[in-house]
């Protein structure tokens, strides 16, 4: 029978401990690389998530404004993305940082107030449909159809980034339950 320590040392054996950010207060946003100041979701599953939260934070505070979202600019192909699925309603694109070999990301065309799915009412109720559905059609073109996952990030806590509710399809590798 393992102690509880011994059981945690286990458990974390082999796992990398991320090296501590440098206070953010000295970090000068301006010469850091873009690759570096991208969402990155992997962050916020383990011990370094302090920025990540900060950041989904900072979004949560400017979500209701109306202000566009990076999801506006790839529905107005403004910036580059790898559209897998369209119709008049969703458009389905690769994730700029996938967690799996196959992620995307099904969003409604037009946001009209679904910010996240907590802002969800009845009038909505069509357009949530319509996303669940190209989600599965999406995992059928991309060979994913069985074993697949469907993830919507609802607000700060749940790290959510972009204001413009979205739904992630995550496959083409064994997915773990508890989520990972
Ligand atoms: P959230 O964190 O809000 O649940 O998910 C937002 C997702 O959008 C993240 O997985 C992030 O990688 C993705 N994303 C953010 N900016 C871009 C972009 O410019 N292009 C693409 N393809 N994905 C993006």
């Amino acid at each position: 029978m393992l102690s509880g320590i011994s059981r945690r040392s286990r458990a974390l054996r082999g796992h990398v401990f991320p090296k501590p950010l440098p206070n953010s207060s000295s970090i000068n946003l301006a010469r850091l690389p873009p690759a570096l100041l991208r969402p990155r979701r992997f962050m916020c599953r383990n011990a370094a998530s302090d920025n990540e939260e900060v950041a989904a934070k900072a979004a949560a505070k400017i979500a209701d404004t109306g202000a566009p979202t990076i999801f506006d600019k790839i529905i107005a192909k403004e910036i580059p993305s790898t559209i897998v699925y369209e119709d008049d309603k969703v458009l389905a694109f690769r994730d700029i940082n996938p967690q799996a070999p196959v992620h995307i990301v099904v969003i409604p065309k037009i946001r009209d107030g679904l910010t996240q799915l907590g802002k969800a009412e009845v009038r909505h109720a069509e357009v949530l449909g319509h996303l669940l559905f190209a989600a599965k059609l999406v995992a059928e073109k991309e060979g994913i159809v069985d074993g697949f996952r469907v993830v919507i990030n609802n607000g700060p806590e749940a790290c959510q980034s972009v204001y413009h509710l979205h739904l992630h399809v995550l496959g083409g590798r064994q997915l773990k339950w508890p989520p990972g």
